[in-house]
């Protein structure tokens, strides 16, 4: 069966440029630095996010968790919002690999309060821990999809430049903040130090990340990705497609917007379904299942018979995210379908 598949943006495959590309690759050892498609990358991204450098890694996780490592030393504190990825979905990693401790403030609408930022910076005393690094997610899956204001991270970054803390950015999904505002990827990262961009989830790339940041940063990164396995070799042909995702496919992601908002539309008219559309700001929309009676397995069943595929999210909670690989004709096609299984 030909599934319409809303898991998740992360199930593009590769385009037929991107495969050519691929193929066609000049490539070299890119641990001896001579990959010339990996450099031309990472100048194409240190360019187009605004900063020195950058360091092409094997997955978003990975970027973040570089991130972490340069920045911090063991035992330091990590001021991150209560829902972000970095917290609840990299495995503890952030424990684990850089012996820090994590201190989350709950944010509202993934966005974390300048004020309580700032409350949270820990002051000069014997007993507390360093505050080592602030991560901000935009857009934030958790809460959405939703975007969290520039406005909001300039804030915060004035707070932690007082303070002399860095600022990492987890933007996985920065390109969908920055279609969806008409404001420039850069204009968002001038308020970080070092961001993360995913380019395997809706840039549909088949695999990698992007870490940037200043020169003497990207340096002790680099350093990291070697001492944690991920120092590749002739990897310019996985960075090829990445420079087709840089290039060609940021602006193609309003399609998915504008899908998202059609989909979130026509879930929120059936019956026993929920929406809260004007929260659809990119391309994830959370549905409200609880009123149907059913459980997030029996619903995701029944779609599932019906050749739709969601993700469960929180209790009666079902993630849908738009991508490449659905149309508008899709998303339609998956509204009737739902409406007659449902409503
Ligand atoms: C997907 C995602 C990541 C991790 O990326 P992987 O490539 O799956 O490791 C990090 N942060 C956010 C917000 C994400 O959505």
């Amino acid at each position: 069966m030909n599934f319409i598949d809303f898991r998740s943006d992360t199930v593009t495959k590769p385009t037929e440029e991107m495969r050519e590309a691929m193929f066609n690759a000049k490539v070299g050892d890119d641990v001896y630095g001579e990959d010339p498609t990996v450099n031309r990358l990472e100048a194409l991204a240190a360019q187009i996010l605004g900063k020195e450098d950058a360091l092409f890694v094997t997955s978003g996780t990975q970027g973040n968790q570089i991130a972490i490592l340069t920045h911090c030393a063991p035992g330091d504190e990590v001021i991150l919002e209560a829902e972000s990825h970095i917290f609840l979905y990299e495995g503890g990693a952030a424990s684990a690999l850089a012996g820090i401790q994590t201190r989350p403030l709950q944010g509202l609408n993934g966005a974390m309060d300048p004020l309580a930022v700032k409350k949270a910076i820990r002051g000069d005393d014997i007993h507390y821990p360093y505050s080592g690094l602030i991560c901000l997610e935009n857009t934030h899956n958790k809460a959405g999809g939703r975007i969290v204001p520039i406005d909001t991270m300039k804030s915060i970054y004035e707070i932690a430049k007082d303070k002399d803390i860095p600022v990492h950015l987890d933007g996985a999904r920065l390109f969908n903040a920055a279609v969806a505002t008409g404001v420039s990827a850069s204009k968002f990262t001038q308020y970080v130090d070092t961001v993360q961009v995913c380019l395997s989830k809706g840039l549909s790339a088949p695999v990698g990340s992007i870490l940037a940041g200043s020169k003497s940063f990207i340096k002790e990164a680099r350093k990291w990705r070697k001492r944690l396995g991920g120092g590749l070799r002739q990897v310019g042909v996985l960075a090829a497609p990445g420079i087709i995702a840089l290039e060609n496919m940021v602006s193609r992601l309003a399609e998915d917007h504008t899908n998202a908002k059609l989909l979130a539309e026509g879930l929120t008219q059936i019956p026993g379904l929920n929406v809260c559309v004007p929260n659809v700001e990119t391309n994830i929309i959370l549905c409200n299942i609880k009123k149907s009676g059913l459980s997030n397995d029996q619903f995701l069943t029944l779609l599932k018979d019906a050749g739709i595929l969601a993700g469960p999210f929180d209790d009666g909670i079902i993630r849908f995210v738009t991508h490449r690989e659905v149309t508008s004709d899709m998303v339609q096609t998956a509204i009737q379908s739902i409406n007659q299984i449902i409503g």
